[in-house]
C-alpha cells in the first residue's frame, strides 16, 4: 500500500530535514559566501544524515545496522543530488540567460531542491527501504532461519499447517524462552532489531498480499518465532492486530498460537488465551512433550516445575479448546522409555476427558518428528516413522476405548 502511515512519516521526515538543509544551504551561499556546489552539497549532506536517522528509526523502524541500507540510502541521495542539481542548473541557465549569476543560481538551487526531493523520495521509498519487504521470502520447510535474521514475519511451508504458514516472530533481538529443548531449532543470534506493531502490520499485509499474487493460499498466521510468544509484552496487542489483518485480507487463514504453556502461569495470559481460544478462527497449539518428570527434564529442560505446568494445562483444558503438539525424538540416541510413553498417553487421555467435560475440548493431537536441524545436533535425533505411527495408533485405541473423538495426526 503506497498511501499509508509510513508514507506520511516519510514526508514529515522530508519536511524536517528539508527545513534544516534549506536553512544551511541559503545561509552558506548568501551569508557565509560559499559557492553554489559547496552550499548545495552541504544542504544535501546534512539533510541526508538527519533524514537517514529519522527514517531508519522512526519511519521504517529499522533498528539493525545494515550495510545495504546505509550504502543504499546515501547512494540514492548522491544519485538524486547530481541528477537534480545538474538538471536544474542546465535548465535555469538556459531560461534565465539575461539574469545575474546570483539570481540564476538561487533559482537553480530552489529548483534542484524540488527535483531532488521527488527523485530521492521515490528512490528511498521504492528501492532502498522497499528492499526489506522484498526480503520476506517464501522459505522452504527446511529453512526457518529468517526469524533469526531480524525478520518479524517469515512465511514458510509448514507440514503441520499443510501449506503456507505466515509466522510472526515477537523476539527479534534474541531467543526468549523458559524452555531449553535440545531439539529447538533456534540458532544462537543477537541483533539490535526491535519488535513494533507497525512493522508487524506492514510486513504481515505484505506477506499475505504477495501470497495472493502467487495464488498461494495462506493456511495460517502463526505466532511462534524465537521463543515463547505469550511471554512477550506485545503479545496481546499483536494477537489483536493479527486478528484484524486476518479478518480484512486473509479470512480463510487460521490464527495459530504455538505455546509451551509457560504463559498459562501468568493470570493475565491465561485469561487472554482462554478468552480468544473459543474463537473458531483461532487455534492454540500447546506443547506437551512429556508425561513424566524424567522425560520433561530431558526434552524441555525448563526450570518451571513439571507438576505446576501440568496442573495449569489441566485447568486451561476445563475452559478453552486447544491442540496438543508433541515432539517425539531421541535424546542422546535413546527413545522415550516405555513408562514415559504410557504416562504421556494417560495424560493426554485425561486432558481430553477434562476438556470434554468442561468448556474446552482437545481439537487435535499432533505428533511430529524432528525434521529440521538444531544447534545442539546430534543430541536430539529423529526417530523412525514406524515409532511415531505406533504411538499415534496406541493413542487412537485409548481414545476409542474412552469414546474420545479427537483426531491424532503424525507429521514427519
Ligand atoms: S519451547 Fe520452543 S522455542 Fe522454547 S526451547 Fe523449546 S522448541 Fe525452542
Amino acid at each position: 500500500m503506497i498511501f499509508d502511515r509510513v508514507l506520511l512519516k516519510f514526508f514529515i521526515t522530508g519536511i524536517i530535514n528539508t527545513i534544516a538543509g534549506l536553512t544551511i544551504m541559503f545561509l552558506l551561499y548568501n551569508v557565509a559566501g560559499f559557492g553554489y556546489w559547496f552550499s548545495s552539497a552541504a544542504n544535501e549532506t546534512l539533510a541526508g544524515i538527519i533524514g537517514f536517522l529519522i527514517n531508519k528509526h522512526w519511519t521504517f523502524k529499522v533498528k539493525r545496522w545494515s550495510l545495504f541500507i546505509i550504502a543504499g540510502y546515501f547512494t540514492m541521495i548522491a544519485i538524486s543530488y547530481f541528477i537534480s542539481y545538474k538538471l536544474a542548473l542546465t535548465a535555469l541557465s538556459a531560461i534565465l540567460v539575461n539574469k545575474s549569476n546570483v539570481i540564476r543560481d538561487n533559482a537553480a538551487l530552489f529548483t534542484g531542491l524540488l527535483l531532488f526531493s521527488m527523485i530521492n523520495y521515490f528512490g528511498q521509498r521504492f528501492i532502498v527501504f522497499r528492499k526489506r519487504d522484498e526480503q520476506i521470502i517464501f522459505a522452504p520447510i527446511l529453512n526457518h532461519r529468517e526469524r533469526e535474521n531480524g525478520f518479524l514475519v517469515y512465511p514458510v511451508y509448514s507440514r503441520r499447517s499443510g501449506g503456507l504458514s505466515v509466522g510472526i516472530n515477537l523476539f527479534l533481538d534474541k531467543k526468549n524462552c523458559p524452555f531449553n529443548c535440545p531439539y529447538c531449532e533456534v540458532f544462537p543470534f543477537s541483533s539490535n532489531a526491535e519488535f513494533s506493531l507497525e512493522q508487524m502490520e506492514s510486513d504481515l499485509r505484505s506477506a499475505v498480499e504477495r501470497a495472493r499474487k502467487k495464488n498461494e493460499p495462506v493456511k495460517d498466521i502463526c505466532f511462534s518465532g524465537n521463543g515463547e510468544p505469550t511471554l512477550s509484552p506485545a503479545f496481546g496487542d499483536a494477537l489483536k492486530l493479527a486478528g484484524t489483518v486476518r479478518e480484512q485480507i486473509a479470512t480463510s487463514a487460521e490464527l495459530v498460537v504455538i505455546t509451551n504453556g509457560a504463559g498459562l502461569l501468568q493470570p493475565q495470559v491465561f485469561s487472554l488465551l482462554a478468552q480468544v481460544a473459543v474463537s473458531p478462527s483461532l487455534n492454540i497449539w500447546l506443547k506437551l512433550d512429556a508425561g513424566t518428570l524424567g522425560w520433561y527434564q530431558k526434552m524441555n529442560r525448563s526450570s518451571i516445575p513439571f507438576e505446576k505446568l501440568i496442573a495449569k494445562i489441566k485447568e486451561f483444558a476445563t475452559c478453552a479448546p486447544f491442540t496438543i503438539q508433541t515432539m517425539l525424538c531421541a535424546i542422546d540416541g535413546e527413545r522415550p522409555p516405555d513408562d514415559e510413553a504410557r504416562a504421556w498417553e494417560t495424560l493426554v487421555c485425561e486432558l481430553a476427558e477434562i476438556a470434554a467435560s468442561g468448556k474446552g475440548g482437545i481439537r487435535k493431537v499432533q505428533i511430529y518428528g524432528k525434521a529440521r536441524s538444531a544447534p545442539e545436533d546430534p543430541k536430539a535425533s529423529a526417530l523412525p516413522e514406524t515409532y511415531l505411527e505406533e504411538r499415534a495408533s496406541s493413542l487412537r485405541r485409548a481414545f476409542a476405548e474412552k469414546d474420545i473423538k479427537t483426531p491424532v495426526e503424525v507429521y514427519l
